[in-house]
C-alpha cells in the first residue's frame, strides 16, 4: 500500500471521507494481502457506522469490481442486461425470467449465488437438473452467452476478489449491515459481468434481508445512484417478501416449478408470473428494447406463449451440459422418498403463509444451508451440499378458503421422522382464521 492503513482506517473512524486514491490503495491492500485482517475488520466497522458519501462508495465498488476480471462480450451486438435479487423464499425468477429476456434479443450474462440461510440461491436450483453445469470457465460463460442468448454459472475466483475477503471479514465482524458495503459487494460482482444495464429486485418483507420498507429504499438508491455513476444503466423494483413466490419451496420442487410454467402463462402461479414480467419489462426498457412498460409486457407475453422461451430454456440447457429430456419428462428430476400431506386443522381461511418460517423448514429438511458463512467465499473450504430433492409445495395461498382435512402444503423429505417435524412447523406457519386475507402490492415501489 502505498498510504499507510492506520491513517485512512483513522480518517474513516472520525467521519472523514477518503480520495479515489486511498479508496484503491485500501483496496489493493484487501487483494494483495497488506492490509491485516484486523485492519480490514477496523476499517469495515468505521464504514458501518459513519457511512460512506456516494463518491467514495462509487470508488469502492469500482475498484472492487476492478480486482479481478472485468468479462467484455464484444462479439455480441445484443445489450447485456442482467437482473439480481437480494434474496426470498421460493424466488425462482431468474430461472424464468434468463430464457424470456433472452427470447426478446436482450444477452443476459448471470453470475448467480447459492442458498445461504432461509434464502435460496439460483445455481443450488440449476444444479438440481441433471447434468447442469453452473462451474463454467469465463471463456465458457461468454461462448453459452453468444450462442443461446444467456448463461448462468457460479461466482468465480476470477470476479471481484476483493469482495470475497471484504465479505467473509464483515461476516464475522458485525458489518454486514452497512449500505454503502452492501452496494459495493453486490455491484463489484454485477458490473464484472460485462453489462450495460442492471435490474435489481430488492425484496421487502418479513423473509428479505432488509425487512424494512425505509432500509429497502435507502439500499435501492444508493445502488441505482453507484450503478448508473460506474456507468451501467440501474433500475430497482422493490417487491414484495412476506409471503412465498410461486409454491414450490425446495431446489428440485422449484425447477419443476419452472419446467410446468414454461409449458404455458397459465400454468405459472400468478405472484411469479407477474413478479417475473415486471422484472423482465424493466430489463427491455434498460435494453431499450421496447417503448414502454405495456409494450414490452405484450411482447414478452407472445415469446412465452409462442414456446419461444421453452424453446431457448432448452439450447441453454443442452449448452450447459444439462439433460434436455428433463423438458418432457420432469419425473428425471428425481423425487425425496417421503411425501407427506399436511392436513388443514379446521375450515376456514389461510390467514398467514409465513416465508420465514418456510424457507427454515426447508432448511431443516436439508434442502438449504442453516449457516450464512457457508462457502460462498471460501469455496474450497467445506461447500456444505444441499439435498435438492427436499421441500415445500403449497396446496394454498394467502386468503384461500378450505375445509378441515384438505391439504394445506405437501412436505417432501429424505425420512419419515423429518417429514413429520416439518409437517408440525409448517402447519403453525400457515395459520387458519375467520378473516379472508389478501396480499398486498407484489411491486411496491420502482426507481424513479
Ligand atoms: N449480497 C452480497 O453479495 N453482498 C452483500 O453485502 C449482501 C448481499
Amino acid at each position: 500500500m502505498k498510504y499507510a492503513a492506520a491513517r485512512l482506517i483513522a480518517k474513516k473512524r472520525d467521519g472523514g471521507a477518503l480520495s479515489e486514491e486511498e479508496v484503491q490503495d485500501l483496496v489493493s491492500g484487501v487483494v494483495d494481502g497488506s492490509l491485516s485482517d484486523a485492519q480490514l475488520g477496523a476499517f469495515l466497522m468505521a464504514v458501518c457506522c459513519n457511512g460512506m458519501g456516494a463518491e467514495e462508495t462509487a470508488w469502492l465498488t469500482i475498484a472492487m469490481r476492478d480486482s479481478g476480471r472485468v468479462l467484455r462480450h464484444d462479439r455480441i451486438a445484443a445489450k447485456k442486461v442482467d437482473k439480481h435479487s437480494t434474496g426470498g423464499v421460493g424466488d425462482k425468477v431468474s430461472l424464468l425470467l434468463a430464457p424470456l429476456v433472452a427470447a426478446a434479443g436482450v444477452a443476459v450474462p448471470m453470475v448467480s449465488g447459492r442458498g445461504l440461510g432461509h434464502t435460496g440461491g439460483t445455481i443450488d436450483k440449476l444444479e438440481s437438473l441433471p447434468g447442469y453445469r453452473t462451474d463454467l470457465s469465463l471463456e465458457e460463460f461468454g461462448e453459452v452467452l453468444e450462442r443461446c442468448g444467456y448463461a448462468m454459472m457460479a461466482p468465480s475466483g476470477q470476479i471481484a476478489p476483493a469482495d470475497r475477503r471484504m465479505y467473509a471479514t464483515r461476516d464475522v465482524s458485525g458489518t454486514v449491515e452497512s449500505i454503502p458495503l452492501i452496494t459495493s459487494s453486490i455491484l463489484s460482482k454485477k458490473l464484472a459481468e460485462g453489462i450495460d444495464g442492471l435490474v435489481m429486485d430488492i425484496k421487502v418483507g418479513r423473509a428479505s434481508f432488509m425487512r424494512q420498507e425505509h432500509d429497502a429504499r435507502a439500499l435501492m438508491e444508493s445502488i441505482v445512484r453507484v450503478g448508473c455513476a460506474a456507468g451501467v444503466e440501474t433500475r430497482a423494483l422493490l417487491t414484495d417478501m412476506d409471503h412465498p413466490l410461486g409454491l414450490a419451496l425446495g431446489n428440485a420442487l422449484e425447477v419443476e416449478e419452472v419446467l410446468r410454467a414454461l409449458e404455458g402463462r397459465d400454468r405459472c402461479p400468478p405472484d411469479l408470473l407477474e413478479v417475473t414480467m415486471a422484472l423482465a419489462a424493466e430489463m427491455l426498457l434498460v435494453a431499450g428494447a421496447a417503448q414502454d412498460r405495456a409494450g414490452a409486457i405484450a411482447a414478452l407475453e407472445q415469446l412465452w406463449d409462442d414456446g419461444v422461451v421453452r424453446q431457448v430454456f432448452a439450447h441453454n440447457l443442452e449448452l450447459q451440459g444439462g439433460d434436455v429430456r428433463v423438458l418432457e419428462a420432469p419425473d428425471l428430476l428425481g423425487r425425496a422418498p417421503v411425501v407427506f400431506t399436511v392436513e388443514a386443522p379446521c375450515s376456514g381461511y389461510v390467514v398467514d403463509v409465513d416465508p420465514l418460517a418456510l424457507g427454515e423448514v426447508v432448511v431443516d429438511l436439508g434442502g438449504g444451508r442453516a449457516s450464512k458463512r457457508a462457502d460462498r467465499f471460501r469455496p474450497q473450504e467445506g461447500l456444505q451440499p444441499v439435498d435438492p430433492h427436499v421441500g415445500v409445495v403449497l396446496a394454498c395461498v394467502l386468503g384461500d378458503e378450505v375445509d378441515a382435512g384438505a391439504p394445506l402444503a405437501y412436505v417432501h423429505a429424505r425420512t419419515e421422522a423429518a417429514a413429520l417435524q416439518a409437517a408440525a412447523k409448517v402447519a403453525a406457519a400457515m395459520p387458519i382464521g375467520d378473516e379472508r386475507r389478501s396480499r398486498g402490492p407484489l411491486v411496491r415501489h420502482r426507481s424513479g
